[in-house]
């Protein structure tokens, strides 16, 4: 057992006996103090449905928004084949009709959203990695360059015809999801798909990538709004250096250590509490309380909430336009419990072809 902990010590960095303590506090003020210092250079943010929901986007994964159950109208031979790629090129129309039931009424990203902004114009986000497909990143001012789309986006999509492939955007989507015709492409009548990821369809190659690149130089890993359930995302926590803080901003703890791997004396997953516990830091509760905390203890809280008032307003100033011009969408619907902002992923899908230790089981 010996020999192989040092193996993989040596070679994976894991279970060192002795990693460099960073933060001088196990602390959100902890976190702060080491957000102004000259060390803390490059933050990687992970994001989930989370930083979401007060954006009124639910993540349809949670027990009780009854997403399932409200599937029964479309006759599909089992739930999960209205996200499954091959069911969708031979029947469409269910994903487009819950996707027209559960588009949001507006775009309108949350304080933890700018806060991300705010590392951005600070000079120190070095990428976000959103689960979310519901676009409020960019809205919030993040560029293609900042985010890593792990499920794909709504933003664009594409035509399904292997020679085709022609783009399209959000509002051309729009406009077919809420005239109630299935998506055609206009050169080669194709289906257009939004670029999310389906079922049975890998991840971006950019997701692929990145990693490898970001995860050798993050100074400080901020993980908001995710229970890191879903394969390979929740493995990205453990990518990290041995001696880079980990801060979680969730309603309730996620991302601990796996027992087995724990009994090995490996700590790949996350370590809040124990009295090994040397650079993660629990903040829990709502993603926008704990960023504004975090904003507050770094001097930046009324630059966050100026920043928040000013692009809410423009959103605001922009979509009393549109609806002036008949343009928008109805506002969301109070029957509608659930949203897509985040595709599903189950076991043995393409989307958990990793399983890295430090993931939490299903
Ligand atoms: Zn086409």
């Amino acid at each position: 057992m010996d020999f192989l902990r040092n193996l993989l010590s040596r070679t994976l960095g894991l279970g060192r006996e002795k990693p460099e303590k960073v933060l001088d506090e196990l602390t959100l003020d902890g976190v702060s103090r080491f957000m102004q210092s000259e060390k803390c250079r490059n933050v990687v943010c992970i994001v989930g449905a989370g930083i979401s929901t007060s954006a009124g986007i639910p993540d349809f994964r949670s027990p009780g928004t009854g997403l399932y159950a409200n599937l029964q109208s479309y006759n599909l031979p089992y739930p999960e084949a209205i996200f499954e790629i091959n069911y969708f090129k031979q029947h469409p129309e269910p994903f487009f009709a819950l996707a027209r039931e559960l588009y949001p009424g507006q775009f309108k990203p949350t304080v933890c959203h700018y806060f991300i902004r705010l590392l951005k114009e600070k000079g120190l986000l070095l990428r976000c990695y959103t689960q979310n497909i519901d676009t409020l990143e960019r809205v919030a001012g993040l560029d293609q360059e900042d985010l890593v789309e792990a499920h794909g986006t709504f933003f664009t999509s594409h035509c399904l015809g292997s020679s085709c492939k022609k783009q399209y955007t959000l509002d051309w989507m729009k406009e077919k999801i809420f005239s109630t015709v299935t998506p055609k492409c206009d050169k080669c009548q194709s289906l257009v798909k939004p670029d999310i990821v389906f079922f049975g369809e890998s991840l971006p190659p950019r997701f692929f990538t990145l990693m490898q690149s970001d995860f050798q130089k993050v100074d400080l890993l901020i993980i908001m709004g995710t229970s890191l359930q879903v394969q390979p995302f929740a493995s990205l926590v453990s990518r990290v250096p041995t001696n880079t803080p980990r801060l979680l901003i969730n309603k309730e703890k996620t991302g601990q250590s796996d027992p087995f791997m724990s009994l090995m004396g490996l700590s790949t997953g996350m370590d809040f509490d124990s009295e090994k516990a040397y650079r993660d830091v629990a903040w829990l509760g709502e993603c926008d309380e704990g960023c504004t905390a975090l904003a507050d203890l770094l001097g930046w809280k009324n630059e966050l909430e100026e920043l928040v008032k000013k692009e809410h307003s423009a959103i605001d100033a922009k979509s009393g336009q549109a609806g002036e011009a008949g343009a928008s969408p109805s506002p969301p619907r109070a029957g509608a419990t659930a949203s897509l902002s985040t595709p599903p992923a189950k076991p043995g899908s393409s989307t958990q072809k990793e399983s890295d230790a430090g993931s939490k089981a299903e």
